[in-house]
């Protein structure tokens, strides 16, 4: 069976686990720290990092961080993992279901400036497949309504907008390292933010709110006497997370990066000519976390002849109003909708040869020409 994703680590995690399991001390400690100070320098600017256990812990935290409380609204695209979701209403608000642009599956502006209300308070910006469209518009109509962006970066690791990369500039940006994405601390996620009180807020919030507790757990100290003045949780990442995280991040741009793009590319130009599958708008300096097509014409079908001939293969995502849980009294949300019918994510990681890759795209082929 070709997976449609896995986890890639081999001997250089499985060193660094072993010398924190050797070490002893596995909690949140001075690998936690060491890996912040990489992925800020990684990131460059003066963003500061801050690490948890999950990216949608990272995308609770910068929810609560920014104020979000019961009655406050929050616009975001439907087309997204439920996380994103959970995160908003985790704090109370509500989540306001947006639709997505046809062609890059991104927030539509013009359709979240329908749902603005006094209540709207903040914007998530899903990065889906590790697009991000026109950001200095995105954030332009943010200061036009007063809102904050948290943008959901799950899937754009390592990405570059105009040369910058993503986390680097912007509101508050959350990533994701769980065991798929473009790199993975096992489970885990980082809120990265120049908001030096939001990433104060972050750094207590983790640490079920006791104040100042990630100094003194990065010299290796515990606080016996603290005081704490917010809700908090157990988000804090552990020292075996950051190992494996560590490195990751030594390995991205030399190793993982260099083939995600390729095998996008070798998708793309190999069911160019193929007249049922489309693609989404590709943006310049992704690393491409998930490879949707559209498949414009018998997409379940497709699905189980690819599976038949040993082809996993995902749909991301069913949109979040459709979910019962979110479901509203809103309208319908037409794009997203028929995008959701077409949707099929095909295999992408850096486990596979291009010859799967190629396989794939074969098989494609002959399935449209039956
Ligand atoms: C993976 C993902 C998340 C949540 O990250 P976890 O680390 O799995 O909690 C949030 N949003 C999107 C779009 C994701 O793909």
């Amino acid at each position: 069976m070709i997976r449609l994703s896995r986890s890639i680590v081999g001997t250089e995690e499985i060193v660094r686990v072993t010398k924190v399991l050797n070490e002893g001390y596995l909690g949140m400690g001075t690998q936690v720290k060491e890996f912040e100070e990489n992925l800020q320098a990684y990131i460059g600017g003066v963003a500061k990092v801050a690490c948890v256990n999950t990216g949608t812990s990272a995308l609770h935290l910068a929810c609560q961080a920014i104020g979000l409380q019961d009655g406050d609204e929050v616009l975001v695209p439907s087309l997204t993992f439920v996380a994103t979701y959970q995160a908003i209403s985790a704090t109370g608000a509500t989540p306001v279901s947006c639709d997505v642009n046809s062609e890059d599956a991104l927030l539509d502006l013009v359709d979240a400036e329908k749902r603005i209300t006094s209540r709207t308070k903040a914007l998530v910006y899903v990065h889906y497949a590790s697009g991000f469209g026109d950001l200095d518009k995105v954030y332009a109509f943010a200061r036009k309504y007063n809102l904050r962006i948290i943008e959901d970066a799950a899937h754009s690791f390592g990405g570059s907008y105009k040369g910058k990369k993503i986390g680097s500039f912007g509101d508050i940006t959350c990533f994701s390292f769980d065991g798929i994405k473009n790199i993975t601390s096992g489970e885990g996620g980082a809120v990265v933010s120049r908001d030096v009180e939001v990433m104060q807020r972050v750094q207590d919030a983790r640490l079920l709110g006791v104040e100042k507790d990630t100094v003194k757990r990065f010299s290796g100290q515990r606080s016996w006497d603290f005081d704490v003045t917010a809700q908090g949780w157990r988000y804090h990442m552990s020292n075996i997370m950051a190992a494996i995280g560590l490195a990751q991040l030594e390995r991205f741009e030399n190793e993982f990066a260099p083939v995600r793009r390729k095998y996008a590319q070798v998708y793309r130009e190999k069911l160019s000519s193929c007249d049922q599958v489309h693609f989404l708008k590709h943006d310049e300096g992704t690393v491409p976390h998930i490879m949707p097509i559209l498949a414009r014409s018998r997409r379940d079908e497709l699905r189980e002849y690819l599976i038949s001939h040993g082809v996993e293969s995902g749909i991301h995502y069913k949109p979040n109003h459709m979910l019962s849980f979110y479901k509203k009294d809103q309208q319908a949300l037409p794009r997203t909708e028929k995008l959701y019918g077409e949707l099929l994510t095909l295999p992408l990681h850096p486990g596979l040869s291009e010859s799967d890759i190629l396989k794939i795209t074969q098989l494609i082929t002959e399935f449209y020409l039956k």
